[in-house]
Parts: structure tokens; C-alpha cells; sequence
């Protein structure tokens, strides 16, 4: 597995170990997670420093702070509240009789072909829980929405066509990206596999896939992006407008 290079910021993965970020951008965020050790760690350390703050100012029982104590605490945190939100988020009707497991893994075997099969566990579970419909946003760029309308975020893949060119956009609220296949490269610099990027109003930039192969991401994106280049063709998961 590829190490990412391009990582989320300090802020938000303190942000995310706290359980204060909204439910998309934590999406974006546990899906680098998946793979990138050094960022599981910097959460992992924020997570302690928390549940030792957390026993701090509640240190009535001085003789009881122990680890046990500790791991409670970081229990008690909004951290966990936030993993079972997503956790929780999207389960489709189906499944809701018998065998929830079974029955959501055969739906995950069942809707994503084997080249989806490395992708992290969170990402399947969104594709399996919402039909994918790609749509064609240029020429070379194609979407799919996971989650519409979560927290004003739109969650959704977006899929480079290997060696081709997005028309260059300029940013009208945050976005998230984070490459689960191939890569692509834009003025700044070139991002591969678990690569996070994130673009902030008045951003612009290119984005190219690489040659060998289809780009795929996930995308969270705030508002939609006003395109500032040449093409005039509207490209985001908000206004879906399929043109050639
Ligand atoms: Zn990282």
C-alpha cells in the first residue's frame, strides 16, 4: 500500500479525535485514516491527551485513575459518538429484518466487483448502502453520490479517466479529496493512493489523472465549484448536469 505523503491538517485531526468535526469532513478523515499509520497515531495520541484532560477535571477519586479509567473516559467522548453516527448512517431498508451482518455483506459482495475490494471498509459500506449511478460530468469526469445533503457536505466518488485533464475550477466552500486508486497531479504536486487534499474557497487547480489508470476519489465537498477555465460545463455533485 502506497504511504501518503499529503495529509489532513493538524486542526482537523484534532478535530476529528475530538468527535467536533461534522459527519462528512470525519468521512473524509477516517477514509486517510485507512491508510495512513501516522495519522492513526497523531489521532490516537489527541484521543490520550483527551482522556487524560477528561480524568483531570474529574479527579475526585485520585486512587481510581487508572488506565481503565482512562479508556472509559476516551469511551465517553464525542469521538464515539461520531464513529457510530457514520457507523450508523445510510443502512438500507433491506436489511433490516434478519442477519443485519450477513445480509449487508452479501450486499457488499454482490453490488462492488473485485477491483473495489481494497478499498476501506467505510467507503464499500457507502457504495453498497446507496446504489452507485455515475454521471457524467465532462467529458473525462465522472460522479457518483454516496451521501447528498450531509451537514450542507455532499459526499460522492469522483472518477478521472486515466491521463485526461478536469477543467480547471475554482472552490466556493471546503473540499475534501482523497485518492483511493490511481492518482493525478495538479499545479502543486502529484497524489496517490490515500493522499488527502483539501481545497478552500477561492482555490483553483486542474486536476489530471495519471496515464495508467483511472483516478478514483472520494470527494466532500461544502458548495458547489464555479468552473474558471475555458469549459463552461457545470461539474459537481449538487447540480448533476450530464452533458457530452
Ligand atoms: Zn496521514
Amino acid at each position: 500500500m502506497n504511504t501518503p505523503q499529503h495529509h489532513p491538517d493538524k486542526n482537523l485531526l484534532t478535530e476529528y479525535a475530538a468527535g467536533t468535526l461534522a459527519r462528512a469532513p470525519a468521512i473524509a478523515v477516517k477514509t486517510h485514516l485507512h491508510y495512513c499509520q501516522k495519522c492513526r497515531l497523531e489521532v490516537r495520541q489527541v484521543e490520550e491527551i483527551g482522556a487524560a484532560l477528561f480524568l483531570n477535571s474529574h479527579n475526585e477519586q485520585p486512587a481510581e485513575t487508572t488506565t481503565a479509567n482512562a479508556t472509559e473516559a476516551t469511551h465517553n467522548t464525542h469521538f464515539v459518538k461520531l464513529m457510530s453516527a457514520i457507523d450508523d448512517m445510510e443502512i438500507p431498508n433491506e436489511s433490516s429484518n434478519t442477519a443485519h451482518a450477513s445480509t449487508e455483506e452479501n450486499k457488499i459482495k454482490h453490488t462492488l466487483s473485485s477491483k473495489y475490494a481494497t478499498l476501506p471498509e467505510l467507503v464499500k459500506k457507502m457504495m453498497a448502502n446507496h446504489p452507485l449511478t455515475w454521471r457524467r460530468s465532462t467529458k473525462n469526469l465522472r460522479s457518483a453520490s454516496l451521501i447528498a445533503d450531509q451537514d450542507q457536505y455532499a459526499v460522492s466518488l469522483q472518477k478521472i479517466r486515466a491521463g485526461s485533464q478536469v477543467p480547471e475550477h475554482e472552490h466556493l466552500g471546503d473540499e475534501m479529496t482523497v485518492v483511493l486508486k490511481g492518482s493525478f497531479s495538479d499545479e502543486d504536486n502529484i497524489y496517490q493512493e490515500g493522499d488527502f487534499l483539501a481545497k478552500s474557497v477561492g482555490d483553483k487547480h486542474r486536476p489530471m489523472a495519471s496515464s495508467n489508470e483511472d483516478c478514483l476519489c472520494l470527494s466532500v465537498e461544502q458548495a458547489p465549484v464555479r468552473l474558471t477555465g475555458m469549459f463552461t460545463r457545470l461539474f459537481n455533485p449538487f447540480i448533476s448536469i450530464a452533458r457530452v
